[in-house]
């Protein structure tokens, strides 16, 4: 069964918050501060009252799968690094909300001045693939690395969607940052540094394997065979020493928990109801879904390529819920439908409601600082290396973004 998209459906049901807290997770913590009811009617004048009193001093950003409720606040649209780019680009704003998860809000922080304040309105909008790799797994696993006799010829890189921790362990170990824009040019980089494509250097790609399998293979042409997971939970990530030294890329054991539920018989479910339909995914997919795609792109790719069709085409899109029922709204000529309909919005993503965006707002016009992301200074130092490196690759101009 799919799901196609005509008119404004009803406002999704409010998540429930999280309760508990654990230092290594980006997830599960509670609001400390006094939150309005969800039925509060009047939570949009209330916001745009606060927003009007703080004036050119606040700066709200909204990613791409943001709540509709939420995202008609943002003074700018994107991707996590179009966003902090964006808050870079505005040093006079004393405050930059951040309406994404938890390591798009570090990122505005090391991007951003110390006179900026990161505020992130709900402290409990993480991010599950960023979850997957903590630092204390990929110390362990480096050293594993080392035992193995191979991590001298390893080059980390890291997908944006990690924690500064981990963007730091990649500014220390002469490795670098990636987009699911320029993830393919960052692996050539990395592959350079090691002897490149055609030598026995490797790269641990951290923490989404989809991306980093589906680069990999379809735009490096490296095989299946050259690829390995590892399983922080298992020795050697669940590899002989053999098998490690024998692969060109390791890609840790970690996925999105909405783009990994896709699965090819929603692309050929799609293909059979509709003719002519159009398959576009996010690269963050897995690789049967992928490689059964017409099209593979970023979150701004999906967008423009929507935006460029013929009046009349047919898509078939495999990204988050909020985004696509924002594109099939913004383009009624096309017919736009959603790959899966078991597939939702991002849950953690989603944990950033009016409610908490009314707090947050509130307590800046009452003159306190509510959750506000700090990246302590060395790991901001260290991920700055493996973000600048980035940044010096061709792909990370913003035009191919
Ligand atoms: S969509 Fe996936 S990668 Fe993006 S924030 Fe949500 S869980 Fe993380």
């Amino acid at each position: 069964m799919t799901t196609t998209f005509t008119e404004p459906g009803p406002s999704p049901a409010l998540l429930l918050l999280g309760t508990r807290r654990d230092p290594l997770s980006e997830r599960g913590v509670d609001c400390p501060g006094a939150l309005p009811a969800a039925s509060d009617p009047d939570l949009v004048a209330r916001a745009l009252a606060a927003k009007e009193a703080l004036g050119e001093r606040v700066f709200i950003l909204g990613h791409h799968y943001q709540r509709d409720e939420v995202i008609q606040f943002a003074d700018v649209t994107g991707d996590s690094f179009k966003l902090a780019r964006d808050a870079a680009a505005r040093p006079e704003a004393e405050f930059i909300v951040f309406c994404g998860v938890h390591f798009m809000a570090e990122s505005a922080d090391i991007l951003t001045s110390d006179d900026q304040a990161v505020i992130l309105p709900d402290m409990a909008a993480g991010c599950s693939m960023a979850d997957m790799a903590n630092i204390n797994q990929v110390e362990d696993a480096w050293e594993q690395l080392a035992e193995a006799g191979i991590a001298h010829q390893t080059i980390p890189i890291t997908y944006m969607n990690s924690t500064a921790a981990i963007k730091a362990f990649c500014g220390r170990h002469d490795g670098a940052v990636c987009t699911s824009s320029n993830a393919e040019v960052a692996l050539r980089w990395a592959f350079d540094q090691v002897g490149g494509l055609d030598g026995t250097g490797k790269v641990l790609f951290l923490p989404d394997q989809h991306l980093g399998r589906n680069t990999a293979v379809r735009q490096l042409g490296l095989s299946l065979e050259d690829c390995v997971v590892f399983d922080p939970r298992k020795p050697l990530g669940g590899n002989t020493a053999q098998e490690l030294q024998r692969a060109r890329i390791i890609l840790w054991k970690g996925h999105c928990s909405v783009h990994g539920r896709f699965r090819q018989e929603n692309v050929e479910a799609l293909r059979a109801t509709v003719e002519g339909i159009n398959i576009l995914v996010h690269p963050e997919c897995t690789y049967d879904v992928v490689s059964h795609a017409d099209y593979v792109g970023s979150t701004e790719y999906i967008i423009k390529t929507v935006a460029a069709s013929e009046p009349g085409s047919a898509w078939g899109i495999g990204t988050e819920l909020n985004l696509v029922k924002r594109l099939a709204l913004a383009h009624p000529d096309k017919s736009i439908h959603y790959l899966d309909d078991t597939v939702c919005f991002c849950s953690t993503m989603n944990r950033i409601d009016l409610p908490h965006l009314v707090w947050a707002l509130e307590s800046l016009v009452a003159g306190e600082v509510p959750n506000r992301i700090v990246v302590d200074p060395q790991t901001q130092a260290e991920a700055k290396i493996a973000l600048d490196r980035m940044l010096a690759l061709p792909a990370a101009n913003p035009a191919k973004d």
